[in-house]
């Protein structure tokens, strides 16, 4: 059995969560230059908190449950989104990788390709970032209303928001609850900028939403095989806390991050990162492939969470 370095993670988000707060705090004075320029450094700081998201997502952080939810909800804090919202759509996620509500990088014939193009490019460029953290707000002020048609009747929402039941709407009231008195606290406690807080935001809303995409895109149509691995500098694998190896992921979501880099369980070959992400940009192609089954029944997060 792999182990989980669970002191190095909780290390890196009490460490990434002084460093954000810090900088947000010493960009405050500062001017417009000089803020965008810690911006950036901020929104690549931020990439790692959310690699680390992504482990608690797993049950990958720490083998205590209690642990594990406790530390996800506090790096979900500054993403910032609930981190029930992020657990669940994101087991969706692995359960429906390449199917029909997750094919973003290609159309149907018939389908309008505007309407897609305009989704793709709204991904890559960031605009798809305010969303998580409204989605999540609206989920806890008013969950009825993704009941409602406007949602429903749409194939992604559906199946992304299945498996939210009073259980799940309560802890993420409970989470949004905590991260509002949480950011109004250090806000105030720190003396933040708005437009500083703005412009951090900005630049990691599209750091982190032009990525969404880059390891699924053009991949082929299976749910643990439609990923794919990049090649990536070692400063910038380090920093996605080796999230670049996106297929054996996939393929091995038993592993936590540190094992990701590990060649044993490489089993495609990597391409470049900067060349798999320029080619994002040039647009949505026509669908060729069939639709794969979801995997429906198996639970693989909570398998893992019961070991
Ligand atoms: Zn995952």
């Amino acid at each position: 059995m792999v182990s989980i370095k669970s002191s190095l993670n909780i290390t890196l988000v009490l460490g990434i969560q002084v460093l954000a707060w810090g900088l947000l705090w010493f960009a405050s004075e500062l001017n417009l230059a000089l803020n965008i320029f810690l911006g950036i450094i901020f929104s690549f700081l931020l990439l790692t908190n959310y690699a680390l998201m992504h482990e608690s997502a797993h049950h990958l952080f720490h083998p205590s449950q209690k642990l594990n939810y406790l530390f996800g909800v506090l790096s979900t804090s500054i993403f910032p989104m609930s981190f029930t919202v992020f657990e669940l759509t994101h087991r969706v996620h692995h359960r429906g990788n390449r199917t029909d509500p997750e094919l973003f990088d290609y159309f149907y014939p018939g389908e309008s390709r505007i309407v897609k193009s305009i989704q793709w490019y709204g991904i890559l460029t960031g605009l798809y970032y305010p969303f998580v953290p409204l989605g999540t707000i609206i989920m806890a002020l008013v969950p009825w209303i993704y009941q409602t048609p406007l949602f429903t009747k749409r194939r992604t929402f559906k199946v992304l928001l299945k498996d939210f039941k009073n259980r799940e709407v309560f802890l993420v009231r409970i989470e949004v609850l905590f991260i509002l008195l949480y950011w109004i606290g250090m806000y105030y406690l720190l003396g933040l900028n708005l437009t500083t807080v703005l412009i951090f935001y900005g630049l990691w809303g599209i750091n982190w939403s032009t990525r969404q995409f880059v390891a699924h895109a053009w991949s082929p149509r299976y749910i643990a095989d439609g990923a794919i691995d990049l090649k990536v500098s070692k400063p910038h694998g380090w920093l996605l806390l080796h999230g670049n190896w996106e297929h054996v992921h996939h393929k091995f979501t038993h592993l936590p991050w540190t094992e990701l880099s590990n060649r044993k369980y490489h089993t495609s070959v990597a391409r470049s990162y900067l060349k798999q992400w320029m080619s994002l940009w040039k647009g949505i192609r026509l669908v060729t492939e069939p639709e794969p089954t979801p995997i429906m029944k198996v639970n693989e997060l909570s398998q893992r969470a019961s070991r």
